[in-house]
């Protein structure tokens, strides 16, 4: 139908925000903290599932604690993991994420419970209205800035305009879409992971076996990694990577290729001897690192919408609480700047700036990895530096946690260390 001919509700608010998951939802929360009007929508409704394993690690968690919601998700199931231990086939280490008086614990819930109940959260809010099964078609352009949005649910078509459109609708996000065919908005980089993931629930494993560690391995044959962690009801959540060409081989036979890729493995095989199966196997598909430049007048990308990583260690959801962070800090200079009107590109570059300087390190150590099947070189050494020495170890988590401050990792004697390693090799 020509756009003359459509029938539009207007409506107007500080800030549209397009997906109500982690990124949206966290989003939501910072600016309606600050009194601002928030629309948040999503095309789905809720409660309901999406692809993900699940791990919220400690720098995503520590988001979480500043929103508030801890607690809350604590009470609905989600399991604190208080150490993470990393193997692979010439290291094998463990850190504590409670040391010194310190609590960094990291989380586990299941995606359906989570979200759901950071939509409840953002609905306790006055300032934030939100909308179910409303599905973003279009942006409203003015003056070469992105001015609002076009949805439609079930009965109507609408329009909403804000001074901030935020895109947190995922990995094929249609505010990226429309930006940059409508703009040249939002350009990405791109890098396929070389790895496919598959994951399910396991029941009957005692505490002896996992308790409230997160465990990661890799290279347990080439391409492999897999991961346990305990989430909800005693539950563990049990994820195997490899080599993505297997993938058509792999769906034969789900139940038993997840079985078998999992027992090929140091020390996961071993964990869910004798446990059963819980439900159903559930896929990632194929994926790609894309990191898009997440701003442009009037609007930003957060979460994977901008900056989508392969799941490999667990960053996206902290990317997500961390990015949506940032934009809870810089939103009150934009907004008293703007006075209503489209925030420029200008004023939101600084979220670029700030998010790359703080969360690229992370990106960038995941892509290394997910770009080959075998680990590289310096993510080997670093790993067999951290399986050397305990305050290494300690060093080495807190990274893959997501708790270093920019800059600060590897330190100088985690680097003589990582030498020492190499020459040793
Ligand atoms: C197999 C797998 C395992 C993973 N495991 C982990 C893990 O253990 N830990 C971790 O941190 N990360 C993990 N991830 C990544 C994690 O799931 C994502 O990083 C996270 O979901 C990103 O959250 P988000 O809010 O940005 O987007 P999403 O969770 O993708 O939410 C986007 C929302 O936008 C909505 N939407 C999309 N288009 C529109 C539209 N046009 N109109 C309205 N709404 C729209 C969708 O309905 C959806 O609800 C995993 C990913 C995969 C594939």
């Amino acid at each position: 139908m020509p756009e003359s001919r459509q029938h539009f509700d207007a409506q107007n608010f500080d800030a549209i925000i397009v997906g109500a998951r982690v990124a949206g939802t966290a989003a939501a929360i910072f600016l309606a903290r600050q009194h601002r009007r928030v629309l948040l929508i999503d095309k789905a409704s809720f409660p309901s599932d999406t692809i993900s394993t699940h791990i919220v690690l400690s720098g995503g968690a520590r988001v979480l604690g500043q929103l508030g919601v801890l607690e809350m998700l604590e009470q609905s199931g989600a399991v604190r993991f208080s150490r993470m231990r990393s193997i692979g086939p010439d290291f094998d280490y463990r850190g504590d994420l409670v040391h010194d008086g310190l609590d960094e614990r990291g989380l586990c819930l299941s995606r359906i419970i989570m979200d759901a109940k950071m939509i409840e959260a953002a609905r306790s809010f006055e300032s934030i209205q939100f909308r179910d099964r409303l599905r973003v078609t279009d942006l409203i352009i003015e003056n070469r800035a992105i001015a609002g949005i076009r949805a439609e649910d079930s009965t109507d078509r609408h329009e909403f305009r804000a001074p901030l459109t935020i895109g947190a609708d995922g990995m094929r996000s249609t505010i990226a879409r429309r930006g940059e065919e409508k703009l040249g908005a939002f350009p990405r980089i791109d890098v396929p992971c070389a790895r496919a993931y598959y994951y399910a629930y396991f029941d009957g494993v005692d505490e002896s076996r996992l308790g409230d560690e997160l465990v990661t391995e890799f290279e347990s044959s080439p391409g492999a990694g897999n991961l346990v962690c305990r989430c909800e009801q005693g539950r563990i959540v049990a994820a195997t990577a490899f080599d993505a060409v297997e993938l058509h081989s792999f769906r034969i036979d789900l139940e038993g290729n997840l079985r078998r890729y999992l027992d090929r493995s140091f020390a996961v095989g071993r964990i869910l001897e004798g446990a059963t199966l819980a439900g159903k196997v559930f896929s990632s598909g194929l994926l790609s690192n894309t990191c898009r430049d997440p701003a442009a007048a009037g609007a930003l990308l957060l979460g994977d919408a901008g900056l989508h990583v392969d799941p490999l260690f667990g960053q996206g959801h902290s990317l997500a609480l961390m990015s949506a962070a940032i934009v809870g800090d810089l939103a009150p200079q934009w907004f008293d700047a703007s006075r209503g009107e489209t925030i420029p590109a200008i004023a939101l570059a600084e979220f670029t700036r700030r998010r790359d300087a703080e969360l690229m390190p992370f990106y960038k150590a995941s892509v290394r990895v997910s770009r080959e099947l075998a680990l590289d070189k310096g993510t080997r050494m670093a790993h067999r530096a951290a399986a050397s020495e305990q305050w290494a170890a300690d060093e080495m988590i807190r990274f893959a946690q997501m708790l270093t401050p920019r800059g600060s990792f590897p330190s100088f004697r985690f680097a003589r260390l990582m030498a020492k390693a190499s020459r040793a090799a």
